[in-house]
């Protein structure tokens, strides 16, 4: 998949492009990663991006012509990318908003700064996401979280030390406990049954484990979804340890 990043500050990207699973995405093809500086696209010499704004005269705003500009230069090469604008007034990305974009074959994000950018601009945004109710100065860090839970999404980008499937909020469940070596540290030990080989077993343990966890620390998942019968049997077993304790 394709993927734009329009920003006033395209050196906070360098690093991003680099490591980890998106660097990996990017050497294998499997991710376009551009980054667009919009400072080529301002007129003065000092390169503006921003200006005062109108009514209140508090704040600066990100103007409306460079990104336009930027806009009708991108498409004498390139088809309309779906268009993100990372803002607060957006809805809350979550998991399934990371995979329906990791679906789409262009994606461009354009990163606000200072107040947040010209009205005008809404008229190209074809959404609107939000990390959280919080504001941060800037857009960029937001875009590299998006983009890093996108990429996790598209398939042979996780190697398979990582498994995207147990991840958590992947089924609608928290991830179960993870252990490594040494078995034992310090008193506490790794749980018998995962050292056991016996892979069914293991299965319906971490299973149940990750369904433990979810009860306890996030039930409201529980409202977003159907159980399965493994599910159900997990939740039955669960109940059952409960009484005889
Ligand atoms: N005055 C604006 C916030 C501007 S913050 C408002 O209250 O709506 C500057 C930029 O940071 C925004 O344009 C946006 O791109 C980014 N940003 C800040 N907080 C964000 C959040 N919670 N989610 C997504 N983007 C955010």
């Amino acid at each position: 998949m394709n993927i734009e990043v329009v920003t006033t500050i395209p050196e906070l990207f360098d690093q991003f492009k680099e490591y980890g699973i998106v660097g990996r995405a990017i050497k294998t093809g499997k991710i376009n990663f551009d980054v667009i500086n919009l400072r080529n696209y301002a007129h003065d010499l000092h390169k503006t991006t921003d200006d005062y704004a109108y009514g209140t005269g508090i704040g600066m705003v990100m103007k409306v012509e460079p990104v336009f500009e930027m806009f009708d230069e991108y498409l004498k090469s390139h088809q309309r990318p779906w268009i993100v604008y990372p803002s607060p007034q957006g809805e809350t990305f979550d998991q399934s908003k990371a995979f329906e974009l990791s679906q789409k074959d262009d994606v461009m994000f354009i990163c606000g700064r200072y107040e947040g950018v010209d009205e005008r601009i809404m008229s190209i945004v074809d959404e609107e996401i939000s990390i959280g109710d919080f504001v941060i100065s800037g857009g960029e860090t937001i875009t590299m979280v998006f983009v890093e839970a996108m990429a996790r999404m598209i398939p042979g980008v996780v190697g398979k030390e990582v498994s995207v499937e147990n991840d958590s909020f992947f089924s609608g469940l928290l991830d179960h406990a993870n252990y490594t070596r040494p078995q034992s540290y310090r008193d506490m030990d790794v749980p018998e049954v995962l050292r056991s080989g016996d892979h069914a077993k293991i299965g319906k343990y971490l299973l149940k484990d990750a369904i433990k966890r979810t009860i306890e620390k996030r039930p409201d998942l529980f409202l977003k979804r159907d159980l399965s019968i493994e599910e159900k049997a997990a939740i039955i077993a669960l109940l059952r340890e409960k009484k005889e304790c």
